[in-house]
């Protein structure tokens, strides 16, 4: 997300959330298919500024904390056998690079060249960039599209596929802009894993009204690489929805207790892709069961959904 501001959104979601408690405390305890714990809540004063859990052996996600930020975002961090790829830097309010690198020391890799990349430019993604600043064998790729399609080799935006190999490891750039003009997915065949960023995720799904048609565009090139390469799981930059379906959180919750798993089936993709080729000429919010449609901006010229996106 972005920090978008808009009480009546919030009054909107908040006013549907109460319903469902006992249903959402059995959903919550399912087990992930992937992750050890659960993700932290919020509510514990002592939670850690990052917490992280292992996927295998070099590759690990850290989730910033509500305490910290109430976007809480997701990182990433994929270790090769000549570098480390570290996805997103998260937002303001926490030590990012101090955590990467007691990771890479805690895992025997300090030392590894380290490139820090971005699924896209928004500020809960790359908020911990200064700290990476002047830190040996480290590149940061900046943040424009130029920027990312010289990085990743990426000829033709966004409809060419970069890639960066680790060393052992091959990530594919997937151009994806919609969400953010220079958004990208991540690849890794190693996990078959995509991360997915802030264009898929259990989640408000944010775009600009102008920028549907891109973000939907993004997605079918998406699709188009899923038909050639497995897809298990998608990985993205936050989780917004409740373990009940088509519930969410408000925006600026501090706590997140029976909140949806971070992992969404491949197969999300297909749901995702057929929400937007569904939402017509004046998108408007609209929940599914593991994500939202957010179309910005909020309540033009006075009118609120269904018609946010009507041209006055
Ligand atoms: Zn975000």
């Amino acid at each position: 997300m972005t920090r978008l501001t808009n009480l009546f959104l919030s009054t909107v979601l908040l006013a549907s959330l109460s319903a469902c408690e006992t249903q959402e405390a059995a959903i919550a305890v399912q087990p992930s298919s992937i992750f050890a714990q659960a993700w932290n809540s919020g509510i514990d004063p002592d939670e850690p500024a990052f917490q992280v859990q292992e996927i295998d052996a070099n590759t690990f996600v850290l989730r910033q904390s509500l305490r910290t930020s109430f976007e809480a975002p997701f990182l990433y961090l994929l270790i090769g056998e000549d570098k480390a790829l570290l996805i997103d830097t998260g937002a303001e309010g926490a030590d990012t690079r101090a955590e990467v690198d007691r990771l890479l020391a805690d895992t025997g890799h300090a030392g590894l060249p380290l490139v820090v990349m971005h699924t896209h430019g928004h500020g809960d993604h790359v908020g911990g960039d200064a700290g990476f600043a002047g830190r040996p064998d480290t590149i940061v790729v900046g943040h424009t599209t130029d920027d990312v399609a010289g990085f990743f080799g990426i000829d033709r935006w966004p409809d060419d596929v970069g890639t960066l190999d680790l060393g052992g490891r091959k990530v594919d750039v997937l151009p994806t802009p919609g969400h953010h003009a220079s958004h990208v997915m991540v690849y890794d065949a190693a996990t078959r894993i995509m991360f997915s960023g802030d264009a898929i995720y259990p989640g408000r799904l944010y775009f600009v009204c102008e920028e549907a048609g891109e973000y939907a565009a993004s997605l079918d090139r998406v699709a188009d690489f899923a038909e050639i390469h497995q897809i298990d799981w998608l990985l993205g930059g936050h989780v917004e929805m409740k373990a009940a379906p088509g519930q969410s959180f408000g925006q600026q919750d501090k706590s997140r207790r029976g909140e949806h798993l971070l992992e969404l089936p491949g197969n999300a993709l297909g749901d995702v892709t057929a929400a937007f080729a569904g939402i017509g000429d004046y998108p408007r919010v609209t929940p599914f069961p593991e994500f939202m449609l957010l179309p910005h901006p909020a309540d033009p010229a006075g009118m609120s959904p269904p018609d946010w996106c009507k041209p006055a």
